[in-house]
């Protein structure tokens, strides 16, 4: 049993598990219920009323329906939140699921107005750039945060790393810009293996647990870590507008929790070295990973984040069309959006996750973006730099000289 003590990667192995043994079980059991035996009307009646208005399940009470409460749900919030060093944590559909839900939960209590600091993912960027549900959002610098505060402002949004070129954040001169604003923070990249944004003055942390939470591949979901007067207005847009885990995702995730430790580490050592090796190509114009020399100029690593993390982005020099070639030479490492898995993937933002980001935010035409998997460093080396070469030429080049190029489409 873990204590209190317990260190990060044993409570990642044991959180969440409490009463399993007493269920005469090992790992959690998968229930797939949608609805609930009620004790009886009064009681049934009551729990409705507790469950939709954002409360936790009382003692004797139904969940009643899987749209209100959800043990599976349930336990891998509860171990997530405990990675996190959060009061509680609410689980949606998708990462997009879980920003929709904080977004109306901020409009709907007055607060419509969110200042956001770029860059951030493509999707987020998206739903806060057309205000699609009913926010207003101002773009801001780390330094024009303070100046952009309203008194409607709801919510300060960052991300860190931030997506794809790795820029760091530091969180705690972003938490005293926002005052008593509510600073989120999307943590995806760095997960609390690595980065503890609430250690820092963030209010909430916010997950696509799609991508390392997960770490498969083969399951989508969202999460939502902060105080419990946050988990209880989340929990009550969730159980209104039913933007729910499935218990099947929710099982996957608690058990991608248990190896994240693991994982993480091995892949951020085999994206350090590979960062160091792919710079060296002549192809690349740039690395952006913030393991390398000069490139963590605020001293966050250590400080704010204990690691560099595994995603890596290139600048290519020759630019779109290079990075079409490289992307599309890759062989082991998979054109594929999506990132954190145990393989490795790569893809071109412009054209694909960051496609409907504004042209003054969009990243350069020239760089891809890495994530860094489990294989052996030599394989994805071997891929990568022959995919690089691929880059370098263009085709029926008989010269085998680099061409420059200027295109239109950069
Ligand atoms: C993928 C991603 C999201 C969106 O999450 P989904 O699970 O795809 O909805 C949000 N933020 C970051 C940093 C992401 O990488």
């Amino acid at each position: 049993m873990q204590t209190p003590t317990s260190r990060f990667e044993t409570r990642a192995v044991h959180a969440g598990m409490d009463g399993v043994r007493e269920l005469g079980s090992h790992v959690p059991p998968l229930d797939l219920s949608t609805t609930n035996p009620l004790p009886s009307v009064e009681l049934g009646g009551l729990s409705y009323e507790e469950l939709a208005g954002g409360q936790d399940l009382g003692a004797d009470r139904s969940a009643v329906y899987q749209r209100l409460w959800q043990p599976g749900v349930a336990r891998f919030e509860s171990a997530l939140a405990e990675l996190e060093g959060a009061e509680g944590a609410v689980a949606f559909a998708s990462g997009m699921a879980a920003l929709s839900a904080l977004l109306i939960a901020s409009a709907s209590a007055g607060r419509p107005h969110i200042v956001a600091v770029r860059p951030l993912y493509g999707g987020t960027d998206h739903v806060l750039d057309t205000g699609l549900l009913g926010t207003e959002v101002t773009w801001a610098t780390v330094h024009e945060v303070a100046a952009a505060i309203r008194p409607e402002t709801g919510l300060v949004v960052v991300e860190t790393p931030a997506n794809p070129t790795l820029e760091l954040v530091d969180l705690a001169v972003l938490a005293r810009a926002a005052g008593t604003v509510t600073l989120l923070v999307d943590n995806t990249f760095a997960t609390p293996v690595l980065q503890r944004p609430l250690e820092h003055g963030a209010s909430l942390v916010l997950h696509s647990a799609t991508k390392y939470l997960g770490g498969h591949g083969d399951v989508m979901g969202g999460v939502i870590a902060g105080d419990a007067e946050w988990v209880g207005r989340l929990r009550r847009v969730r159980a209104l507008t039913g933007g729910l885990l499935h218990p099947f995702a929710a099982y996957l995730l608690h058990r991608g929790l248990r190896t994240l430790p693991v994982r993480v580490r091995a892949q951020q050592a085999t994206a350090g070295e590979l960062a160091e090796r792919l710079a060296a190509h002549p192809a690349v114009a740039a690395v952006h990973y913030p393991g390398l020399p000069g490139q963590d100029p605020a001293g966050l690593i250590g400080r704010q984040q204990s690691g560099p993390g595994a995603i890596i982005a290139l600048d290519l020099a020759g630019g779109f069309s290079a990075a079409q070639r490289f992307v599309e030479a890759c062989e082991l490492v998979t054109h594929a959006v999506s990132l954190g898995g145990v393989d490795s993937l790569v893809q071109h933002p412009a054209s694909l996750t960051h496609r409907p980001v504004a042209g003054e935010a969009k990243p350069a035409a020239g760089v891809v973006r890495l994530s860094i998997g489990l294989e052996h460093v030599d394989d994805l080396a071997d891929d990568l730099l022959r995919a690089l070469d691929a880059a370098s030429f263009a085709d029926g080049d008989a010269s085998r000289e680099p061409v420059v190029l200027a295109g239109a489409r950069d």
